[in-house]
This record gives C-alpha cells, structure tokens and sequence, in this order.
C-alpha cells in the first residue's frame, strides 16, 4: 500500500501527485480548512483507495488520531487517472441524469 494522504491533528500530509491533481481542480490542500479535506474522502475512496482510521478510547471516550487514504501499489497509477474522472464529474452534477 502507498499512503496519498494523512489527515492528523498536526495538520495533513499529501502526496506531490495528489496536490498537483487537486489544484488542476482548483482545490489549494495548503489552504482549505479540514471540512474541506474530509468532504473529499469518499471522492478518493470512488477512485479505489482505502481509508484506514487510526482511533484510541479511554472506556466511553474516544480519539481519532489520524486517517489514512491509501492506495494498492498496483492501483497506484490508475487511481490518479480515476480521481481525475471522479472530481471532473462532481464538477457537472448538475442535471446529468
Ligand atoms: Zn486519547
């Protein structure tokens, strides 16, 4: 598996091939605010990665310390190419039915 993303309280780290790709959608991971990192989730995970939570409790309380997108090293290629095709169709959900 090849981490693309990483989402902590110290902040999110990206893969160069995935920032590269969100800004071609106009979506700056320096700038915009965890929402917006979350909001993209379920677009990463359409194109074939996998999200991989890392959480600890104390009894009924619990942390989520960090979540992980991940991607099959076999994937890896194809998941860029998919993302894009993803992104590109939320883009014009319009009336597309
Ligand atoms: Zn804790």
């Amino acid at each position: 598996m090849t981490l693309i993303m990483k989402i902590t309280d110290d902040g999110s780290q990206y893969s160069e091939r995935l920032v590269d790709l969100l800004g071609e959608f106009g979506v700056d991971p320096a700038v915009d605010d965890e929402i917006d990192e979350l909001s993209l989730l379920p677009a990463y995970v359409l194109a074939g990665a996998s999200i991989r939570t890392e959480a600890h409790s104390h009894g009924t309380h619990m942390h989520v310390v960090a979540i992980n997108v991940e991607i099959g090293d076999e994937l890896e290629e194809a998941f860029y190419e998919a993302l894009a095709q993803v992104l590109d169709a939320g883009d014009e959900d319009e009336d597309d039915d």
